[in-house]
């Protein structure tokens, strides 16, 4: 066996990037979901994100569901941030860990926000001063990492790049995301390498896609390069928005019953997380892509 971390820090982002990225789900809802997974031993969960109702009605009841859930000290929460605007009302919200969002490729952060990356990343800047004031840690994730729905390829150099310009503006973490899985194992070396070495001491979070099926082997080949940090989102909540129909994030429960397996600890309870995935597929209503949800863990058996 490779020398792999013998635990990792798993962030469940289904309630935010999962549920942003289907289609609108009650207040009610959301809040028995998170509260849910706030008992699975999971002990990071993305809540929210405080975005325009406008641009993302799936997020418009952010403060109340957030005001709602019940809250363990034993899990920390955080909630995504477009800009300014955002990042100032999850602070009133009292939220202590944000995170701010920039696209590495220019074309895809114009479609977002209509800002260049550069501008964007100027934003930032103000948003990590703002947070780090108040006593609030700010992530900044660098989207499409790994390619771009217009772009294509996005260069190492450029990712690492903009990753270097959030980290010298003060940001706490960086989080690279795979919108659209087009990441394999060797780009996942590649980037996370070309990264580790200009900043050895950035703490790092993975967030990865299944979009093309190769969601675990990029997991198991950041494993490999001693990263520690990932996002998963509970039955693999959230589609592709490019693909109509795709698969978007890794499932928890896929990445737990893996890992787990290799004797890496994750703190989940993985019968409790399945038990959310169930969950979670009842709340949108459609089949949810985790295959660990549909056949059960490998230890289960049948009655002969
Ligand atoms: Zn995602």
């Amino acid at each position: 066996m490779p020398d792999l971390p013998r635990q990792i820090s798993l962030r469940e982002v289904g309630p935010r990037d999962g549920l942003q990225n289907e289609d609108p789900v009650p207040t009610a809802a959301k809040i028995e979901l998170i509260d849910r997974l706030s008992a699975t031993g999971v002990r990071r969960i993305e809540a929210v994100s405080f975005v325009r109702a406008e641009a993302i009605p799936q997020m418009a009841d952010a403060d109340e569901v957030w005001q709602g859930i019940d809250r363990t000290a034993a899990v920390r929460y955080s909630a995504l941030v477009p800009n300014l605007r955002g990042a100032r009302r999850a602070l009133d919200a009292g939220l202590t860990e944000i995170e701010a969002v920039v696209s590495a490729s220019d074309t895809h952060n114009r479609k977002n926000v209509r800002r260049s990356t550069d501008e964007s990343l100027d934003d930032i800047a103000v948003i990590i001063d703002e947070a780090h004031q108040r006593g609030v840690s700010c992530q900044v994730i660098i989207s499409t990492a790994w390619g771009c729905p217009y772009e294509g390829d996005v260069p190492v150099p450029r990712v690492v790049s903009v990753a270097g310009r959030a980290v010298a503006d003060g940001a706490d973490s960086i989080s690279f995301g795979d919108t659209t899985g087009m990441a394999t194992p060797s780009r996942v070396w590649s980037l996370v390498g070309e990264f580790r070495s200009a900043y050895p001491d950035t703490a790092l979070n993975l967030h990865f896609h299944n979009t093309r099926g190769t969601g675990l082997a990029n997991v198991l080949a950041a494993l490999e390069l001693g990263v520690a940090d990932f996002d998963a989102s509970v039955g693999g909540l959230g589609g592709c928005p490019y693909a109509p129909g795709a698969t978007g994030n890794i499932a928890t429960e896929e990445l737990v019953h893996m890992v787990e397996d290799m004797g890496i600890g994750t703190g989940v309870d993985l019968a409790a997380m399945i038990d959310a995935a169930a969950d979670a597929e009842r709340i949108v209503g459609r089949q949810l892509p985790s295959q660990v949800l549909r056949a059960g863990p490998r230890t289960r058996t049948i009655s002969a």
